[in-house]
């Protein structure tokens, strides 16, 4: 496969942005290689490289082109939107009228703030969670990704109760101080660390269904223990539904039946364009700004391109049979994944949620963040290459997912599969 023109993009964009990507994952620092595809089309299943190869697509752009690109329906939704003016700095419908189909289809969300980042969602929430509660410690959960803010940028201390140390050059040690970080699914660090500072946490946060160390899924009940404790302890539960939210139906509680106080969502809600959004109880909400003293705003945010996208998006997603369709063809997908994997002897381990899954290599089962750096990069790194080179593009990262999208056709999924028994068999030789 020719990649010439991605290598010739790639050097001219180091000589003017800087590391030549505009967020770090986009490089393929994690799995070597001289740079990354440079992408300049992409529509339904496929993205199209500037050397005119094609790839079936399983980044689906971290997580929001469930739809496929340039779906039809959002992209006549977005033009009929430019054409309107994008942005008026002012109140428009497009924003009540899509902050009422979320709270359709997630009744939890009483009030919502439209924001423009997943970052910006779970900065803004966890603002309003200190400003409710009086209080300034967060409970985090290690390997569980909230954006780039300096308060989620927060490694865990050396013991089980510990501080949290920065985890980025940068973040002052003050603010990492801020903040605790046990293992997820460990409901005994959870309970210690709630029993050592009693009534010092504000938050709780959480991915409800974890997609930042792969795909891992909360052991049975204890996302219950997670709420318990919260309310026990008088700290407000946030979950973190910037990749969940429209990926696994429309909220976590759909599926697990645990209410959270507060969420943030991001990602598929803008159907592919910049979006962030955070909400929850009414009460706690009417923190925020006018109406009460925790300051929040955006220039952009409520812009009405992203809300029509989003609203076309979600109707998209609405069409029945949907969930149930992107389920089966990651169900297709994972079990040919397993078999060919089985054939040629390469350890490994599926962790499947909907339509969303993680290939891990290593035989151990993955339900925290150490068992998932505990996986062998290196042979993920030479699997996600022989991919590449067969035309199907992963996330350049052992601890990504592939996202199945509504674009993905049978033909695809097939193709997919001779390109895993081929890889695989690479892998073995
Ligand atoms: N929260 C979760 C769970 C995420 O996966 C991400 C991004 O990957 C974020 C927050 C941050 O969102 P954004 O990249 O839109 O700022």
């Amino acid at each position: 496969m020719n990649t010439e023109q991605s290598s010739i993009w790639h050097e001219r964009a180091k000589q003017v942005i800087i590391g030549g990507v505009n967020s770090p994952s986009r490089s393929f620092k994690a799995v070597g290689g001289e740079s990354p595809i440079t992408i300049s089309k992409a529509q339904g299943a496929y993205l199209y490289d500037v050397d005119g190869n094609r790839y079936i697509d399983y980044l689906a752009a971290y997580g929001p082109i469930i739809a496929g690109h340039a779906h039809p329906h959002i992209v006549e939704q977005v033009n009929l939107a430019m054409s309107e003016g994008s942005l008026y700095g002012t109140p428009t419908p497009y924003e009540t009228l899509f902050a009422e189909r979320l709270q359709a289809v997630i009744p939890e969300l009483e009030r919502i703030r439209f924001v423009n980042s997943g970052t910006e969602a779970m900065m803004s929430v966890i603002r309003v969670a200190r400003a409710y509660t009086g209080r300034s410690k967060i409970l985090k959960f290690a390997g569980c990704y909230h954006g780039h803010a300096d308060l989620v940028l927060v490694a865990a201390g050396s013991g089980p109760s510990s501080l949290g140390v920065p985890d980025s050059a940068g973040v002052p040690a003050s603010v990492a101080e801020e903040v605790v970080t046990i293992p997820y699914n460990d409901v005994s660090a959870l309970e210690a660390v709630f029993a050592a500072r009693e009534n010092e946490f504000s938050c709780i946060l959480i991915e409800p269904v974890v997609g930042n160390f792969g795909i891992v899924t909360p052991d049975d009940g204890f996302l219950e223990a997670v709420r318990l404790v919260a309310t026990q302890y008088g700290a407000l539960l946030i979950y973190d539904e910037v990749i969940t939210a429209f990926r696994f139906r429309f909220g976590a509680v759909q599926y697990n039946a645990v209410e959270p106080d507060l969420m943030a969502l991001g990602k598929i809600i803008g159907g592919g364009l910049p979006i962030g959004a955070y909400g929850g109880k009414q009460a706690i909400m009417e923190q925020v700004s006018p109406l009460g003293p925790a300051y929040q705003a955006g220039t952009l945010a409520g812009n009405p391109l992203s809300m029509r996208a989003g609203m076309a998006c979600l109707d998209v997603l609405m069409q029945p049979g949907t969930y149930e369709a992107l389920a089966k063809k990651a169900d297709i997908l994972t079990k040919e994944i397993h078999a060919a994997a089985n054939t040629y002897g390469i350890p490994h381990t599926i962790n499947r949620y909907g339509g969303a899954f993680t290939l891990f290599f290593g035989e151990r089962p993955v339900r925290t963040y150490q068992d998932a750096v505990h996986t062998d990069g290196k042979q993920f790194a030479s699997f996600f290459h022989a991919m590449l080179r067969r035309n199907v593009c992963l996330a350049p990262s052992k601890y990504e997912a592939w996202f199945l999208t509504i674009a993905h056709s049978d033909d695809d999924i097939a193709h997919t599969v001779t390109a895993v028994q081929e890889s695989m068999r690479e892998l073995q030789s």
